[in-house]
C-alpha cells in the first residue's frame, strides 16, 4: 500500500494505474462505517485509493476542528490489512495554499438540513470533493447512507459539473447497541453511548409506524421527536420527513421514496442519523 501526501507524486503515480479506481474520500479516526466503503470499492473495482484528510473548510469557527479525532497510524494500520493501492494524505497547504480563491457550490440540496443548521458545512464539501475529484480521477466513488444529505448532494455535483464518475451509496454501519458509527463517537463515554442509541431506537419507531400503514408525516415526525424528548440529555436539533431525491419536507401523506433523518444534540456533540424508505413498493 502506498502513502503519499503531495498532488505532484500522486499524479505521477497515478498515470501507471490502469482499469477501474474506487475512491474513498474520509477524514480519518477510521471505523467500521469507513471500512465497509473500502472492502465495497475492493470488491467493485480493480484499484482502491483512500484519502484521508480532516478538511477545514467544512468547520465553522467554534466547531470541533481543533477536537476532531486524529488517529493517522492507526489508519494506516487498518487500512494496509486490506487490498489499498493507496491512501492520499494531503496536508492543508497542499489542498489550500494560500491563494486559494475558489469554492463549489450547490445551490438547492444545500440549502435545507444539515446545510441550514451548519451554514457554509456543504460548499467546504463539494470543494474538497471536486479537488480530489480532479486530483484523483476516480472511476468509482463511495460514500456512506450516514451522511446521506452528503451522498445526494455528491450525486447532484458529479451530475451537474459532468465528472465521468459513479457514485456507489453503502449502507450505514452501526454499533451494536443501534448507534450509527461515527469520528464523532469517540467524545462519547459509555453513558452517553446508550443515550444516543435512543436515536436510532426513535428512528426505528418512525419506520415501525410507516410499516404498519401510517402515511400522515406529522404523526411519523411527532413520534420520533417524542421519544427523542423522552431522555432530558438530547436536543433536537430537526427531525426531518422529506422527499429522498429532493429533499424537500413533507407535509402531509407520504408517498416514493423518503428520507427520514434526525440531527440530535448530546451535549456539545451533534449526532446524525437517517434511514430511507420506499412507500410505494413495501405498501
Ligand atoms: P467522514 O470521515 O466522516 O467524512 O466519512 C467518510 C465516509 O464514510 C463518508 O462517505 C461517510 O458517509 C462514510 N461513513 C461514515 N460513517 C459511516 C457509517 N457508520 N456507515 C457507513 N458509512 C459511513
Amino acid at each position: 500500500m502506498k502513502t503519499i501526501s503531495t498532488i505532484q507524486e500522486f499524479r505521477k503515480w497515478r498515470k501507471g494505474i490502469t482499469g477501474s479506481i474506487g475512491f474513498v474520500p474520509t477524514m480519518g479516526a477510521l471505523h467500521a462505517g469507513h471500512l465497509s466503503l473500502v472492502e465495497e470499492s475492493i470488491a467493485t473495482c480493480q484499484n482502491t485509493i483512500v484519502s484521508i484528510y480532516l478538511n477545514p473548510a467544512q468547520f465553522a469557527p467554534g466547531e470541533d476542528l481543533n477536537r476532531y479525532p486524529k488517529t493517522i497510524d492507526a489508519d494506516i494500520k487498518k487500512l494496509s490489512s486490506f487490498q489499498v493501492d493507496c491512501v492520499f494524505l494531503p496536508n492543508d497547504s497542499e489542498m489550500y495554499p494560500k491563494e486559494f480563491s475558489t469554492q463549489i457550490q450547490e445551490n438547492f440540496l444545500s440549502r435545507v438540513l444539515e446545510g441550514n443548521s451548519r451554514p457554509g458545512f456543504f460548499t467546504g464539501v463539494t470543494t474538497i470533493v471536486a479537488k480530489l475529484f480532479n486530483i484523483i480521477e476516480p472511476t468509482h466513488v463511495f460514500f456512506g447512507e450516514k451522511d446521506a444529505q452528503q451522498l445526494r448532494i455528491v450525486e447532484k455535483i458529479i451530475s451537474d459539473l459532468n465528472y465521468p464518475i459513479e457514485v456507489i451509496s453503502c449502507s450505514i454501519i452501526r454499533e451494536k447497541n443501534g448507534l450509527a458509527m461515527s469520528s464523532r463517537n469517540e467524545y462519547l463515554n459509555n453513558e452517553e453511548r446508550i443515550i444516543a442509541a435512543i436515536i436510532q431506537q426513535a428512528l426505528q419507531e418512525g419506520k415501525n409506524l410507516i410499516i404498519s400503514g401510517e402515511r400522515n408525516s406529522k404523526i411519523i415526525r411527532d413520534k420520533i421527536i417524542h421519544t427523542i424528548s423522552s431522555e432530558k440529555l438530547l436536543r433536537i436539533d430537526y427531525v426531518s420527513v422529506a422527499d429522498s431525491k429532493t429533499l424537500i419536507e413533507i407535509s402531509d401523506k407520504i408517498e416514493g421514496d423518503i428520507l427520514v433523518s434526525v440531527a440530535v444534540y448530546l451535549g456539545e456533540i451533534r449526532l446524525i442519523d437517517n434511514f430511507s424508505y420506499s412507500v410505494s413498493s413495501r405498501r
